[in-house]
């Protein structure tokens, strides 16, 4: 034990003198060493363990050091570790296949990333050279990833500081009912007044001159909002009606997380680009992808698509999503989320939310869910600021982690996302937890 503590604080020690961290102001920041991961858990640095209830940033979905995905890595990277991207590969083919047989409609080829923006960036990309367009319509409150055009798209506070403005990108409002943008009363008049809202920026910035809308299905980063049941269809429609080609985002929401292969499924709407990562592999080697209709193919079967990446399709990345997509389909562990997110942890919130008055509302699909906290009920005003953190929200993280349990806490929310694998006992440990710590949460209302 005192070999391993005395391990980790070198590893954090060469951390704090070497390592630059994303996001954070690198002087007051105290990262948490983690020295273990198996399925639903972690250790810290101090041997304490913690139920991962953040599955890191969204991305185990199959949970950690699931033996399958960690054997593929090994047994590829023995067999041949690299091999460039014009090269054929048998696991970049049979992950495509795999991806291709999962994705919606015609999704039928696959252009593989190493992340999710550049996924973000390359679905983009194929967008304009498809329709010979350039702008570009998103959603305030989603998150698209932090290269150049991806942050340009984003519509949270994360692109502030990068947006420079001038990538032909515009924002709209997404359906939101608890923070309606509409002063809408119910999730039908939400849904109806989002989309004649989309219909008119849609007018107003040109039709013609809009190449793509690109939305999360169900928007994580920026609060975990399933849209109501037809709104979908709807974008769908209006993208049809203008030549507009249709990205969804299923980087944070796909691959099981929802309950379902990707969260687009339970709309029944095909978009003609879906951008995918995390959930593909879970992360263990980095990964992301566009899955790509026959119609945006179609225009690159003539003309040269205009860009490319060393390691497009690397083959130890793609041994893990082979390994990753074959086991999650053996083992049942889409179904698992779903039956995870109907029977334990939505209802399992639901009360919670009923409980505390700190808890404004409960959301989300499978083994996505957000709390979104508030210091009056009434009034709605966030725990913590649009853009920022608060007292309550850093001290119920604390207590999170003194208790055992490692959730995602973003503005005034927290986010909980364990791996798809998790089962029902982890899951209700993880509630226990939760209704003890919104105590804290309690105390600051009004
Ligand atoms: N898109 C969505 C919806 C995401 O949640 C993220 C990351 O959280 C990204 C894109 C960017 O992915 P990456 O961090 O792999 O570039």
């Amino acid at each position: 034990v005192e070999e391993a503590r005395s391990s980790a604080s070198r590893a954090y020690e060469l951390d704090r003198k070497h390592v630059f961290h994303s996001w954070v102001a690198q002087g007051a920041f105290k990262p948490m060493v983690v020295t273990a991961a198996q399925g639903s858990h972690v250790w810290d640095g101090n041997g304490d363990r913690l139920l991962d209830f953040s599955s890191q940033l969204v991305n185990t979905n199959i949970g950690h050091q699931h033996p399958r995905v960690v054997a593929g890595i090994v047994e590829q990277a023995q067999r041949l570790a690299t091999i460039a991207p014009h090269h054929v590969n048998d696991q970049r083919s049979e992950a495509a296949r795999l991806i291709a047989e999962r994705t919606p409609g015609d999704l039928d080829k696959v252009f593989f990333t190493n992340s999710g923006a550049e996924a973000v960036e390359h679905a983009i990309r194929m967008a304009r050279v498809h329709t010979g367009r350039n702008k570009i319509l998103s959603r305030y409150r989603s998150y698209h990833g932090a290269t150049a055009l991806a942050i340009n798209v984003t519509g949270d506070p994360r692109r502030w500081a990068n947006d420079r403005g001038t990538e032909g990108t515009t924002h709209f409002f997404g359906p939101f009912l608890y923070r309606s943008a509409f002063h809408a009363t119910t999730e039908a008049e939400e849904e109806q007044r989002a989309l004649q809202h989309l219909q008119q920026v849609i007018e107003l910035e040109g039709p013609g001159t809009i190449a793509a809308i690109i939305l999360e299905t169900i928007p994580g980063g920026p609060g975990i909002i399933p849209p109501p049941p037809g709104y979908l269809r709807g974008v769908r429609e209006l993208c049809d009606l203008h030549g507009i080609v249709m990205i969804a985002d299923e980087v944070m929401c796909g691959f099981g997380r929802s309950g379902h292969w990707f969260a687009i499924d339970e709309s029944g709407v095909a978009p003609d680009l879906l951008a995918f990562a995390k959930g593909v592999n879970s992360g263990y080697v980095p990964l992301g992808g566009v899955a790509i209709s026959a119609r945006v193919a179609e225009t690159f079967e003539e003309r040269p698509y205009p860009g490319g990446l060393t390691y497009s399709g690397h083959p130890l990345a793609c041994a893990a999503a082979v390994a990753t997509i074959t086991a999650m389909a053996d083992e049942g562990i889409v179904e698992n989320a779903r039956r995870i997110g109907e029977t334990v942890l939505g209802p399992g919130l639901a009360e919670i939310a009923a409980r505390h008055p700190c808890v404004g509302e409960a959301r989300g699909r499978g083994v996505f869910w957000a709390l979104e906290l508030v210091t009056d009920a009434t009034t709605r005003e966030p725990l913590a600021p649009y853009a920022g953190t608060s007292a309550a929200m850093a001290e119920m993280m604390a207590e999170c982690k003194r208790q055992g349990l490692l959730p995602l806490m973003v503005s005034n929310r927290i986010h909980c996302a364990p791996p798809c694998t998790i089962t029902a006992d982890e899951a209700r440990e993880g509630l226990r937890i939760l209704d003890e710590v919104l105590k804290i949460g309690d105390s600051y209302t009004v």
